[in-house]
């Protein structure tokens, strides 16, 4: 599942391609993937003819600037992902969307598994969607020790889910959670209020160098290929994880080895030395 890092390189390779363009035609294979559209003819209408003013991001949503005040969200899903490529070469399958841009190039959202979606909102429908209510971004806008400490207060579900609470903290997915746990050295199934000041200010610490590095390396691209740079090339990061997908493996750290169980239904990978 994309997260934050995969989305952020995404966004970025996208960036140069799309801004400043302009939107020239717009084909729609699978109305589903415009199902938040209220009315899906809207989504290609509101499309073509518009300019990409910049390409942005608000946590695992990628946010587009258009002219005239619109903007164009895309959600990756599940198995989602983007591709840029000169509008002659062949569409592979599963190209659900494709967009045309005034320069020849198409960018085209491939998604198997289709719980992905694009939309194109006024800002009206924006502030009354559910992305009004998304947390602050982990990487550009992360809270203070003292305001994430106020938010976990009182909070009895394990830290690990609510690391995953998209409302509370916007970016953070499964795997990222485990590696950003792993590094403040607190197990995944503490309940959020019992972290002290200390473990509040490591956890926070240990998010945005968790999230740069797998930056660095273009994103994790599992075994499956799901997630893959808008090139076609795969993100390097798996290698370098710490616990996620590494049960039995020594922890880097410690050499202890890494545990996993199901903890609300995701699976989670921890250090059971290291990690208190
Ligand atoms: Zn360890």
């Amino acid at each position: 599942v994309p997260e934050l890092p995969e989305v952020e390189t995404t966004r970025r390779a996208l960036a140069d391609g799309l801004e400043g363009a302009k939107v020239r035609s717009v084909v729609v294979k699978r109305d589903r993937m415009v199902r938040r559209q209220a009315r899906p003819g809207d989504f290609a209408q509101r499309l073509v003819g518009r300019m990409v003013e910049s390409v942005g991001r608000t946590g695992k949503f990628l946010m587009t600037q258009l002219s005239e005040d619109l903007t164009w969200v895309t959600h990756l899903g599940m198995s989602g992902r983007l591709r840029l490529v000169p509008s002659p070469e062949p569409q592979e399958p599963h190209t659900n969307i494709v967009v045309t841009m005034g320069s020849g190039i198409d960018l085209r959202f491939i998604d198997p598994r289709t719980f992905g979606f694009m939309a194109v909102f006024t800002p009206q429908e924006l502030e009354n969607s559910s992305l009004a209510r998304l947390g602050p971004d982990a990487l550009d806008h992360l809270p203070t020790a003292r305001s994430l400490q106020q938010r976990l207060a009182n909070r009895t579900a394990p830290i690990k889910a609510l690391l995953l609470d998209q409302n509370l903290v916007a970016g953070l997915g499964n795997i990222y959670a485990d590696e950003v746990l792993h590094r403040a050295q607190v197990r995944p199934d503490r309940q959020g209020g019992s972290l002290d000041a200390g473990e509040v200010k490591a956890l926070r610490s240990a998010v945005r160098p968790v999230l740069n590095a797998g930056l660095r390396w273009g994103g994790t691209s599992l075994d499956d290929l799901a997630y893959l740079l808008p090139d076609g090339s795969a993100g390097q990061y798996l290698d370098r994880l710490k616990v996620y997908g590494r049960e039995d493996e020594p922890c880097r750290r410690c050499g202890t080895p890494i545990r996993r169980a199901m903890l609300r239904g995701r699976s989670t990978h921890w250090c059971p030395s290291c990690q208190k």
